[in-house]
């Protein structure tokens, strides 16, 4: 790429921001647009701002210099143009796809009205619209009911609990954040949703949203049980937002095909975040978008070196909160498999656990509940991939020494 190409960046999430912030530092301005009315924020602390712990511009971003509000309709190869909702074309020489996910809204009856729009007081919660419709909707005694009890899920049902709601969260599968906790793990979230007064139902399938006047009234589960529901959040996952990829014709498969130059099948068009698929993978996360967005950075400033190669990606959460904060931390495979060897150290009183997998003396991976200390080292250990000293001893200390936290 030369030096006065235009860079089109479409999406201002985490990915998108921070391309163009890099981009900006490098010497090489980028225009941004973006669809959402708000200021850029951190899409990672909705939930804090649900649980009122912060203000909307707590979590802003720091604004790119070229920022266009808008929503990208369609774009042109041929032309190397991309055109806006409002009429305006915009020519592009690189152009960049950071365009995220939507939540995914299960097959429910009842779940959209004859407009096709989510019935009043049913929810989403992806974006800052669904965080503050939520936030003006919760009062104390509210019924609320979460479906889905993954990250999303557990956060909502947290926040909307320490709101004062009535929370009841209804999870499909046996056990509460399955993709990333092991079953005693994900028993600690379970416990400390329900001292919050979360009643919390797993194996449990909702089927019907029920609305009267069109707002929700109650949810019935597959069993045929009725929950009454002044609120309703669906936290049932996230799909790659991929449509304009789509259209355009380049190789989509679960999301944007991209390579290590995190290029689509066309050349001048790139894709980051959780909408780009590297080497079989979507993320979903945080970590990688971010990582993605710095080495195309370093690619469209000039640097022919720059690679992606991949994420090992930790998930963390921290749901703080005055009286009852829960922290945990899970990488890698934290369910061993016949053969694997597993350290495992549980505090029921104070509600801790540690434990980590390891196979053919490499650390494959691990969960922390409560006690945070030592995941910065554990997480090198796990992402350096290096052999570990077979008596066991420093992993026993990589376990406990909490340095001094
Ligand atoms: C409540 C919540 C909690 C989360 N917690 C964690 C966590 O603890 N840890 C973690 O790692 N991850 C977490 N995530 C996931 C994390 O937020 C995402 O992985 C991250 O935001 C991805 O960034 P992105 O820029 O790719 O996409 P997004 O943040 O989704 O941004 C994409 C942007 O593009 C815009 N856009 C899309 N199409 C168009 C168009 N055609 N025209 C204009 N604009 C468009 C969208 O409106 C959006 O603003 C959480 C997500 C949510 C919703």
């Amino acid at each position: 790429m030369t030096s006065n190409e235009r860079v089109v960046v479409i999406g201002t999430g985490l990915a998108g921001v921070r391309l163009a912030r890099r981009l900006g530092e490098l010497g090489t301005p980028a225009l941004l647009i973006g669809e959402e009315e708000h200021r850029p924020y951190n899409r990672v602390l909705l939930a804090e701002v649900l649980a009122g712990r912060y203000s909307p511009e707590v979590i802003a971003l720091p604004a790119p210099a070229e920022l266009r509000r808008g929503r990208v309709t369609g774009i042109d190869r041929d032309e190397r143009t991309v055109a806006c909702a409002d009429g305006s074309v915009i020519a592009y020489d690189r152009l960049v796809l950071a365009t995220g996910s939507n939540p995914v809204l299960p097959p429910l009856r009842g779940l959209f009205t004859e407009d096709h729009e989510l019935p009043a007081g049913v929810h989403a919660f992806r974006t800052m619209d669904d965080c503050l419709g939520l936030s003006k909707a919760v009062r104390p005694g509210v019924k609320a009911v979460v479906v889905g009890g993954g990250l999303l899920g557990v956060s909502a049902a947290r926040a909307l609990a320490l709101r004062g709601a009535q929370v009841v969260l209804a999870q499909q599968s046996e056990r509460l954040m399955e993709r990333q906790l092991d079953p005693a793990a994900s028993g600690l979230v379970r416990r400390h949703l329900t001292d919050l007064g979360v009643e919390v139902h797993t194996e449990c399938r909702v089927r019907d949203v029920r609305c009267v006047g069109g707002a929700v009234r109650s949810v019935e589960m597959a069993d045929g049980y009725a929950l009454d529901a002044d609120l309703v959040v669906v936290a049932c996952g996230v799909h790659p937002r991929v449509g304009l990829a789509q259209t355009a014709g380049l190789d989509v498969r679960k999301g944007i095909v991209v390579d290590d130059e995190l290029r689509t099948s066309d050349p001048y068009i790139h894709a980051i975040g959780d909408c780009a698929q590297h080497d079989g993978v979507l993320y979903g996360l945080a970590t990688p978008a971010l990582e993605q967005a710095d080495a195309l950075a370093e690619l469209l400033a000039g640097d022919p070196t720059a690679r992606y190669t991949g994420t090992r990606s930790l998930t963390r959460l921290t749901l703080t909160g005055q009286d009852s904060p829960f922290d945990l931390a899970a990488f890698g495979e934290t369910e061993a498999l016949p053969g694997d060897d597993v350290v495992q150290l549980a505090d029921a009183t104070r509600g801790t656990y540690r434990k980590v997998v390891v196979r053919d003396d490499r650390l494959v991976g691990g969960v922390l509940v409560g006690e945070l200390g030592t995941v910065g080292a554990l997480a090198r250990a796990w992402e350096g991939a290096e052999p570990l000293p077979s008596d066991g001893g420093p992993l026993l200390h990589l376990l406990t020494n909490d340095g001094g936290s």
